[in-house]
Formats: structure tokens, C-alpha cells, sequence
């Protein structure tokens, strides 16, 4: 838990958030600001402010995101035509909230390479 952290604070319950899952370990709702016809987030419970920062001891932490993702996009029936799974890390890649996320991506078509 870290007092300023936006996602702490969601996940602690004191800034609301369209939830769509979660469970012990990890929490997922709908990006404020979508990209995509589905723009959902997955967070940890325990704050780690970018992928960066991970060791080996957070592998189980990661495979929950993961997994998390796939039993989001299922339940949000985006998983018959495809989705994207996106971490952004540090600020080239555009990463705006430092507390590992997420985004899972879907409803459309993606460029690839992205932007
Ligand atoms: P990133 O650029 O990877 O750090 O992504 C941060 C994401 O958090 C962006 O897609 C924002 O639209 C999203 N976001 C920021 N504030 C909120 C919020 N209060 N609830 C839901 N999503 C948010
Ligand atoms: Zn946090």
C-alpha cells in the first residue's frame, strides 16, 4: 500500500472503479479512458510501481496478471476474435500510473508495430 498511489487507492476502495474481477491477489476495472471498445486494467493488491522493479520473488504476482487477463477477456467475450495485453513501463513507453497494470485490450483491430 502506497498513500499516493491512484490503483492503492482503488484497490482499497476509496476511489471508486467499474470492477469486472477480482479475487485474493489482484483487481481488474474499465480504464477511465478507453482505447479500445474493451479497455480494461488488472493491478496487483500489492503495490509495485513498474515492471522494472520486479525480482524473481513477484513471478506468481505476474502469472496472476496474466491469468487474470485471459478470465477477464473470456467474461467480456472478447476472446473468440483476439485481444492485446500491454504493459507500459517508464515514461517512453507512456506509463502514466506508477503501480503495475495490465491493459487488456479488445473490440477492435490492432497495427502492429504498435504507435
Ligand atoms: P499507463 O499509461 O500504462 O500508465 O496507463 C494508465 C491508465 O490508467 C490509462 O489508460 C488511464 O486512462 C487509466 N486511468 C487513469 N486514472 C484512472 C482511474 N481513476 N480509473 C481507471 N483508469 C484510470
Ligand atoms: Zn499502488
Amino acid at each position: 500500500m502506497n498513500g499516493s498511489c491512484l490503483f492503492c487507492k482503488i484497490v482499497k476502495g476509496d476511489i471508486p472503479a467499474k470492477i469486472v474481477h477480482q479475487d485474493a491477489d489482484v483487481v481488474a476495472f474499465h480504464d477511465i479512458k478507453p482505447q479500445a471498445p474493451t479497455h480494461v486494467l488488472i493491478v496487483p493488491r500489492q503495490h509495485i510501481a513498474k515492471i522494472d522493479d520486479i525480482t524473481e520473488f513477484d513471478q506468481l504476482t505476474i502469472g496472476k496478471l496474466v491469468h487474470a487477463g485471459k478470465v477477464v477477456a473470456s467474461k467480456l467475450g472478447i476472446n473468440h476474435e483476439g485481444y492485446r495485453l500491454v504493459f507500459n513501463n517508464g515514461p517512453a513507453a507512456g506509463q502514466e500510473v506508477y503501480h503495475i497494470h495490465l491493459h487488456v485490450l479488445g473490440g477492435r483491430n490492432f497495427a502492429w508495430p504498435p504507435g
